[in-house]
């Protein structure tokens, strides 16, 4: 008997440095509020998720001034990704359903949900998932049955292992090692999808 293919997919994505740009972001801020000017050159290069040591900060300064900026980080003027709002609002249209799995401290669920929103982002309400650890990302991406997940950090990643969930990594110089397939612009994501 022929059966009816089901088109509708599960699309998961992480926020930081995979739809938006916050460290980047952020080490302009930095910049400003240390009264330096360290070239975005250097950005590029950094190997790690952190971005204190490109200032001359210890890992406690670096923390501190993570926390204490941290407002301004968030809520501020970070760009999103090209073409990262396009795509996710052609994803919704088409029918596709959109979950977003931040580990944004949880106290800041609601005001980033309302700030993705401000942007542009296709957000429902019960699709949305904040203040979990890295480590327990995976839970919430198995629990969910997601076809797709995209995030940028190597912690995130290396604890996702399913053979029914296809996992990308969003490009960044601190996850050059990893060898799954890796997406640079959200433009790609059309093609993934229909191949
Ligand atoms: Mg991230």
């Amino acid at each position: 008997m022929k059966q009816l293919r089901d088109t509708t997919m599960k699309f998961g994505f992480d926020i930081d440095d995979t739809l938006i740009s916050l460290r980047e972001h952020a080490f302009h801020i930095y910049n400003k509020n240390l009264n330096q000017s360290v070239s975005i050159d250097v950005f590029h290069e950094i190997e790690k998720v952190e971005i204190h040591e490109a200032f001359g900060l210890t890992a406690e300064q670096g923390s501190n001034m993570w926390k204490s900026t941290l407002e301004e980080i968030y809520y501020t003027s970070c760009p999103t990704y090209p073409n990262a709002v396009e795509t996710l609002v052609e994803l919704n249209k088409q029918g596709h359903e959109i979950y977003y799995i931040t580990a944004r401290p949880s106290e800041h669920g609601e005001r980033t949900k309302q700030w993705m929103i401000e942007q542009g982002f296709p957000i429902q309400d019960d699709r949305f998932f904040c203040g979990m650890k890295d480590q327990d990302k995976v839970q919430i991406i198995q629990e969910l049955k997601l076809d797709y997940y995209f995030d940028d950090k190597p912690d995130v990643l290396n604890t996702l292992s399913d053979d029914s969930l296809k996992v990308y990594v969003m490009n960044q110089s601190y996850n050059q090692h990893l060898t799954i397939p890796r997406i640079t612009n959200w433009s790609e994501l059309k093609e993934i999808i229909n191949n």
